[in-house]
């Protein structure tokens, strides 16, 4: 830590070119201020990897109208949220109207998608520095007590008034200042993810939709061979985004890798054929924040602020998977922080205190507190097995006749009960449990 006393080159440092960085960036200059986005890959999005789904009504607030001009691929109508065993299905299917807003959800290929956010910002002033990894903080004793005030890049310094760590699930500079202790591993998961590409017709054809309509698949059971975590299966125009989130703990726990458990899934019979014929365009791995409420620690210190899912801003409720959306609306209270701060000429930890008031009153707080049991509920090991054999064998009892004297369905459903992992209790216990977490 050094004392001298330095002009700034930028009023603000945004590290890392994701959607948090890019957004805050974007909401900065309009502000007027000069800043600076720096991104390790050669373009936003190159290092980037993520599901797809969008929910988009936070980013619409940003750029009215986002939905026509930004390269999104579908918007998502249709909703299916599977139980799997080995050789069964059993899914609950949601298409409707409703849905059908652009600004609900919709979903992107994030090589495509980030140069955009990275580009809206370049127009509004923004000065972008892809290919630069910043490898640490400048920090110096201020009257005021320790303060970042800039960032080292190699051989390079740059100064500012404030630096925003948007650098991502790891973030490496919320870690070295000590915002972020390392997460525990229950509260990380990895993902793998591929694109599959496939001609539009087939897409539409398989998945049951037309135009720009597309479908969300959830899925839980054998696709992950037991492992807490689930499977995703996303339509974009012309390929498909499929992959797995498996809990780093119990992957560990299970003793498998990553890959495998993708190969099984990938060939998976239900799977297969809506991806039979499909070509590999593009593979990744990546960890996902999966501690929710509990994972938003400190994300303000002198001359700093961290967003996105650098400061742990991730949903999973089983149901739906949410970074993006979080992440863009981390970056609105961001700005806004950082605006009142600078213009207040206060950016010690108290003056940048303004963003984490704006971000607990903006529903990324909000839903963070909605959800804050879902992870722990979520570690539940019957939720990857158990209730996907029980209800497979309900239903299959109830279609297939066999020849013997047919039951009632509560009837069918005590045997299926019998020779279930799964006690009423189990269900109620359960039961009580999602409808409060969830
Ligand atoms: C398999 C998978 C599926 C997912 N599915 C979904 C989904 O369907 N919907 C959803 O909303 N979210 C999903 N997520 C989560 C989502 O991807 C993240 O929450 C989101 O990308 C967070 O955005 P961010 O801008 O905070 O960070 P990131 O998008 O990770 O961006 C961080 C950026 O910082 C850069 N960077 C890092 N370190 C440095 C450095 N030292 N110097 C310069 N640059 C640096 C990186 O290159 C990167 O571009 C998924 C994640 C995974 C892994």
């Amino acid at each position: 830590m050094s004392s001298a006393a330095a002009e700034p080159d930028f009023d603000v440092i945004v590290v890392g070119g994701g959607p948090a960085g890019s957004v805050t960036a974007y909401l900065l200059a309009q502000q007027g201020l000069s800043v600076v986005l720096i991104e390790r890959g050669e373009a936003p999005g190159a290092k980037n990897l993520s599901g797809g789904v969008l929910y988009g009504r936070v980013l619409d607030e940003v750029f009215p109208g986002f939905a026509q001009s930004a390269p999104v691929e579908r918007r998502i109508t249709r909703h299916v949220t599977t139980f799997l065993t080995g050789d069964s299905s059993v899914s609950l299917d949601y298409a409707g109207g409703p849905l059908a807003e652009p600004v609900n959800a919709v979903t992107v290929l994030r090589a495509r998608f980030d140069p955009w956010l990275a580009e809206r910002a370049e127009e509004a002033g923004v000065f972008l520095m892809p290919g630069v990894r910043v490898d640490s903080l400048l920090r110096e004793d201020t009257p005021a007590g320790p303060q970042v005030v800039g960032v080292r890049a190699g051989d390079d310094e740059l100064r500012a008034r404030v630096v925003v760590a948007a650098d991502g699930v790891n973030s490496f500079l919320a870690r070295s200042i000590g915002l972020r202790p390392q997460p525990p591993t229950h509260h990380l998961a990895v993902g793998v993810k591929a694109v599959v590409s496939l001609p539009r017709t087939v897409i539409e054809d398989r998945f049951a939709v037309s135009g720009d309509q597309g479908a969300a698949h959830a899925i839980v059971g054998d696709c992950t061979l037991g492992i807490g975590g689930g499977g995703f299966l996303y339509t974009n125009t012309e390929s498909l985004s499929v992959g797995v989130v498996l809990r780093l703990d119990d992957l560990v726990k299970h003793g498998r890798t990553a890959a495998e458990v993708f190969e099984h899934y990938l060939s998976h019979p239900v799977l297969e054929p809506y991806l039979r014929g499909g070509e590999i365009v593009e593979y990744g791995s990546h960890l996902v924040a999966e501690g929710g409420l509990e994972m938003l620690g400190q994300i303000v210190t002198g001359g700093m602020v961290v967003v996105g899912e650098a400061a742990g801003l991730t949903i999973n409720s089983g149901l739906t998977v949410r970074g993006m959306d979080l992440a863009i609306g981390s970056a609105v209270a961001a700005a806004k922080g950082i605006g009142e701060a600078i213009a207040a000429q206060d950016v010690t930890a108290t003056g940048l205190a303004a963003y984490r008031r704006h971000l607990d009153e903006s529903f990324v707080v909000k839903d963070l507190r909605t959800y804050a049991r879902a992870p722990k509920f979520l570690e539940r090991p019957r939720m990857y097995g158990a209730y996907g054999e029980l209800a497979a064998g309900l239903f299959r009892d109830v279609f297939r006749l066999d020849g013997s004297p047919r039951k009632h369905l509560a009837a069918v459903a005590r045997d299926s009960f019998r020779r279930s992992a799964v006690s009423v209790r189990d269900l109620v216990s359960d039961g009580w449990a999602g409808v409060r977490a969830l």
